[in-house]
């Protein structure tokens, strides 16, 4: 299993008062999948893919990701794989407002050693001739499209999305939906994907449906649906 997640729990404490944020989770992802965690605002969906990602960390539990046990990495060891091995993207890109769409992707840590140069990547997200703007400059779409760009510069083994089309219309939903699917298939890579919007999950391999802090029911698709059909 390249992700293997056992009674992964996180507790959270605020003053006197300790919140148990989640609660043993069970997940398992293939390598190449596309995975969907649905779930409800504070269900505990974002802090489990930041433990994943190697932002946070957890109390107890076993999180592997392509065989290493990240819990038991040290600060530097969860550097190193936060910078090399995943890819991140956000609800609001978080792209850094003074830099040009190409500066943006060339700060990328670890871009030296990138099997991709940026031309590359924003011809990839359909972006080549924007890459002297700023991202106010953008519309929300595009600075998503650049943040993707951003994302898959390094060639990361795994892409976490936490609600990438929660700010976008359903048209440019699609787009972006679209071109993660085509960076799925075509770089292989395995993508993560927080949404509330159920009609997003049939474009997964597995579903993962989440409810304060426990994984409820997993779905496993045969069939998936392309990022165009799906049906809002
Ligand atoms: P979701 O992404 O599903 O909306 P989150 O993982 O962001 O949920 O949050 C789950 C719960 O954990 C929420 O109740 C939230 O308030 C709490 N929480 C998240 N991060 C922190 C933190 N750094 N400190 C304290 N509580 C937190
Ligand atoms: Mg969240």
């Amino acid at each position: 299993m390249f992700i293997y997640i056992s009674g992964l729990k996180k507790s959270y404490m605020s003053g006197e008062v300790k919140t148990e944020v989640l609660k043993g989770i069970e997940m398992q992802l293939e390598k190449g999948e596309v995975g969907v965690i649905l779930g409800p605002s504070g269900s505990g969906k974002s802090t489990l893919m930041n433990i994943l990602g190697g932002i946070d960390r957890c109390d107890s539990g076993k999180v592997l990701v392509d065989g290493v046990e990240i819990n038991k990495l040290n600060e530097n060891q969860l550097t190193d794989f936060r910078r090399e091995d995943i890819g991140f993207i956000f609800q609001f890109y978080n792209l850094v407002p003074n830099l040009t769409v190409g500066e943006n992707i060339e700060v990328v840590s670890n871009i030296s050693k990138s099997p991709f140069n940026i031309d590359e990547v924003l011809k990839a997200v359909e972006m080549q001739d924007k890459k002297h703007r700023f991202p106010r400059e953008l519309s929300g779409g595009e600075q998503q499209r650049v943040s993707i760009a951003r994302a898959i510069v390094k060639n990361p083994k795994l892409l976490l999305c936490d609600e990438p089309t929660g700010a976008l219309d359903f048209q440019t939903s699609r787009s972006i939906l679209k071109l993660l699917q085509k960076v799925n298939k075509e770089f292989g890579t395995t993508i993560l994907m927080i949404t509330h919007n159920a009609a997003i999950a049939a474009m997964a391999n597995r579903v993962f449906k989440v409810r304060s802090g426990e994984i409820v029911e997993t779905v496993v698709n045969q069939v998936t649906v392309p990022a165009e059909r799906i049906e809002w």
